[in-house]
């Protein structure tokens, strides 16, 4: 009959007071987590969220917490075998989904979804599925989902994010409870990271600029194969002005190894998790969990090259401001000497031309262009941009 102390002592301290889960750090939208810490403390979690803001407000840490919050006995301690699961996105009962074509989300996606819908959790008592860039969802896809919104199990917590509402059909809007982001100051964006890091602030802007949002940024501040992705890339675009093209297409080869290294980790997790649950789990399962594991790694591959590429970004923005003349300090304090090199060489139309070249990329990438093909084209381009008068 006696409760394990622990857990009482849990339930005495407020939810997300206790030290680690995800949902207490989430203080850059505090009317978020207040609201969502409510709804978890008293059980009332909806059965489908859609949470809606700018790119960058932190949608998808927020569903992260959530989902944490959701799956934890205690409500998200941040310290029991669920919550560490999630933290390290290795929960098999945390769904996440993201458009995997250029023109959004593939019907067999949705399908493997509603499926998957109908199964039993795992490990936790329920089952949460993120579905990120939801306007992305085509509407015959966006209508098979609608059903399983209208009447969804009762152990499924549906979490839908969106830039806006007027681009998600409204049927799917009204069945979901809606949660307004808002757009966070730089300021205290870089105030966030630097709280969550302990490092100085310069290396937080850096990071932000690299990884989108504070969370994404912070996580990037923890790894150094990450932060050496970026060096790399950034020592790649300082050569440029003295190299040739073998020297380009070598260090676009280069540039894939290095952003491919923290890869490494996240395949051995995976293959972790596949061993753990090889035993009770159905053959068709397990043939899901795969390739969920190897859509992962695509994922997984796509955002390093994208963290690659928003680095590029945020050093021709640094060396535009810097022959512009604005004054400011640079993003990129740590490549301020290239930052002046590259400035010393181009003109206010180069660097502005440069920087569609990443944007050109971007669009590379997404319409599914191999990643190298697509970093070498932009290499020569920022070149010619950079080295035209
Ligand atoms: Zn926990």
């Amino acid at each position: 009959m006696s409760a394990p102390a622990a857990h009482d002592r849990a339930h005495a301290a407020p939810l997300g007071e206790r030290a680690g889960g995800l949902l207490s750090r989430l203080d850059t939208q505090p009317r978020v987590r207040d609201f969502l810490r409510r709804a978890v403390e008293t059980g009332r979690a909806s059965h489908a969220y859609l949470f809606v803001g700018a790119p960058g407000s932190g949608k998808l840490d927020a569903a992260w917490a959530l989902a944490q919050a959701l799956l934890c006995e205690e409500g998200g301690c941040g310290a029991c075998d669920s919550c560490v699961r999630v933290a390290r996105r290795t929960h098999p009962d945390v769904h996440v989904y993201a458009p995997e074509s250029a023109t959004g989300y593939l019907v067999a996606q949705v399908r493997e979804l509603l499926e998957d819908v109908a199964l039993a959790p795992i490990r936790a008592r329920r089952k949460v599925y993120i579905v990120d860039r939801a306007e992305q969802l085509r509407a015959s896809s966006a209508n098979a989902l609608l059903k399983t919104l209208e009447e969804p199990p009762a152990n499924v917590v549906f979490i839908l994010l969106g830039t806006s509402t007027d681009a998600l059909l409204p049927t799917i809007v009204s069945r979901c409870q809606c949660v307004p982001f808002r757009m966070l100051s730089s300021e205290r964006a870089v105030g966030a990271v630097a709280h969550a890091t302990g490092l100085p602030e310069a290396r937080c802007r850096t990071a932000l600029a690299v990884a989108g949002s504070p969370a994404r940024a912070a996580e990037f501040l923890k790894s150094a194969e990450r932060q050496e992705a970026r060096r790399q890339m950034l020592r790649a675009v300082d050569a440029l002005l003295r190299a040739d093209e073998a020297d380009i297409l070598l260090s676009a080869r280069d540039l894939m190894g290095v952003i491919k290294a923290p890869l490494a980790d996240v395949k051995s997790t995976q293959q972790a998790v596949l061993d753990q649950n090889a035993d009770y789990l159905s053959r068709g399962a397990l043939k899901q969990l795969e390739e969920r594991n190897k859509r992962e790694l695509t994922a997984r591959e796509r955002s390093g090259i994208m963290e690659a590429l928003a680095s590029v970004r945020s050093l021709l923005r640094d060396v535009l401001t810097d022959v512009e003349g604005v004054g400011g300090e640079p993003v990129n304090e740590d490549f301020s000497e290239t930052v002046g090199r590259l400035a010393r060489a181009t003109t206010v139309a180069g660097a502005v031309r440069a920087l569609a070249a990443v944007d050109a990329a971007e669009r590379r990438i997404a319409r599914n262009v191999t990643p190298q093909l697509a970093v070498e084209v932009m290499l020569f381009d920022i070149r010619k941009a950079l080295l035209c008068r």
